[in-house]
């Protein structure tokens, strides 16, 4: 048994009593094992919310009605619109469209080819912000480096005219702790190759299939280096020019990039409330993002969270009873391009007290993982909510709260988090590619999350506890 498992196990057993203890030393002692009673309301909207349809039907919507929604696109606008008339055709109150204005870059034509010695074509996406390589293109010697670590350790200036190739294997994982160690390959490798002097970078796909799709995602340049042609080749492609490096002869790429930062356009975030009975509680923010990359219809990325989190406060909406706190859901603008939605909402609603915040934006794949950063106050909070989440195969775990882009800027002012972790072990086989789709959704997997997330709300806006800030080490 792994040291998750074991703790997580632990905790789930652990009164409140002893919940502050080690949870594994508590263990080992034979700690008396009694779980929080789960309030016979809150199990019966968990298990009514295993029959839920409202969550694929606001996936199913989204993507066929609206499709691709790059943001600061008049696509992401049109999702916005629809999302409006969803939410209010659902019930919620004050919906309502919060826009800012936002760098937008949008994608051109893509296309590569190995000109020497083995010439063939390849599949590539441009990386979000990349610069262009011009129509016709650039052509040049490729430097083939196996890891991210290999490209960053290059002496300076060695790059000086080469496009720089970047491998980077990445393996599933549940918790998805494997995107963040290959990710940086993109999040970080064009801004180092072109501070190395490269003309242009291709990597490794950051995904764990191998489809011949690529992974698009957005890289950032830092300030005062000019970005370069930045893209992402399939893993077969990838896996074909590491294959060529071993022949031992010079490769040379063709490279051809057309996309274009189009200034400053309108972003928006979509806000739906549940109102609450007591104003001074706090407000119980959850959500996700509403666009997407711009080659697959952003089924799993992120219409799933959108639609779990929407369709989970519905069931609280339609429950005859007002919670405590107000629910609010934000479908957030923005978040695949640099979470500029999130930034707008946490400057525009600083002053307003917020109790918890948690996302739903890794896929539709059921919850394994519930992670809580809970002030003292409300320990009992999380012990309720471990014990009724257990029934759904939930298991707590050690860590805290508060994952998320779109929530960061808020969770950064002491709100407690919650996360209601989703399985990972298929997330990368489609992430960011044309393969984003309605028919990677499995609707019974669909239904668990919704019936994670209404026991969440069920509990976490109706606590009598107060839940105030916390402080994250
Ligand atoms: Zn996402
Ligand atoms: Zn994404």
């Amino acid at each position: 048994m792994n040291r998750l498992i074991l703790a997580a196990s632990a905790a789930a057993l652990a009164t409140p009593a002893v919940a502050q203890q080690s949870n594994p030393a508590a263990q080992r002692r034979g700690a008396p094992t009694i779980p929080a009673a789960v309030d016979p309301r809150v199990a019966a909207l968990r298990d009514a919310a295993l029959k839920d349809d409202v969550a694929y039907d606001i996936v199913e919507g989204l993507t066929t009605e609206v499709g691709p929604r790059l943001a600061g696109t008049e696509a992401e606008a049109r999702a916005r619109t629809w999302a409006a008339a969803k939410l209010k055709a659902l019930g919620f109150k004050n919906v309502r469209i919060e826009t800012y204005r936002m760098p937008t870059w949008v994608r051109g034509a893509e296309s590569a080819e190995i000109v020497s010695p083995f010439p063939q074509k390849l599949v590539l996406a441009a990386l979000g912000n990349s610069a262009s390589t011009g129509p016709a293109g650039l052509t040049a010697d490729v430097v083939v480096f196996p890891t991210f670590g290999d490209l960053a350790r290059a002496p300076a200036g060695s790059l000086k005219g080469k496009i720089a190739y970047v491998g980077n294997t990445m393996m599933p994982t549940q918790d998805g702790s494997s995107y963040g160690a290959a990710g940086a390959a993109r999040f970080s490798g064009p801004g180092i190759a072109a501070q190395k002097g490269a003309a242009a970078i291709v990597i490794r796909s950051i995904g764990t299939d191998t489809h011949r799709l690529p992974h698009t995602g957005v890289t950032n340049f830092p300030d005062g280096v000019a970005p370069i042609p930045a893209a992402a080749l399939s893993v077969p492609d990838a896996e074909l020019i590491e294959r060529m490096a071993t022949r031992g002869k010079p490769i040379r790429m063709k490279l051809i990039l057309t996309p274009r930062q189009i200034g400053e356009q309108e972003g928006g975030n979509v806000i739906a409330e549940v109102p609450g009975t007591d104003p001074d509680a706090g407000i119980v923010l959850v959500g996700g993002h509403l666009d997407s990359w711009d080659q697959g219809t952003g089924a799993i990325d992120d219409a799933s969270g959108v639609a779990i989190t929407a369709a989970a406060a519905k069931r609280i909406l339609d429950s005859g009873k007002r919670p405590r706190r107000t629910i609010r859901v934000v479908w957030f603008g923005a978040e695949e391009v640099g979470g500029f939605g999130g930034q707008d909402y946490a400057r525009r609603h600083a002053s307003e007290k917020h109790a918890a915040a948690a996302e739903s934006d890794f896929g539709a794949d059921r919850v394994w993982r519930v992670e809580m950063s809970l002030p003292e106050s409300a320990r009992a909070v999380g012990d309720r909510l471990a014990s009724a989440l257990a029934p759904l195969g939930i298991v707590r775990g050690p860590g805290g709260g508060g994952d998320g882009a779109d929530i960061a800027d808020t969770i950064k002012t002491g709100v407690a988090g919650i996360d209601l972790n989703q399985s990972g072990l298929r997330y990368f086989d489609v992430h960011h590619t044309p393969d984003d789709t309605l028919d990677r959704v499995d609707p019974e997997q669909l239904r668990q999350n919704v019936a994670a997330w209404t026991t969440m709300l069920a509990i976490v806006a109706d606590a009598p506890e107060a839940i105030g800030s916390v402080t994250r080490p």
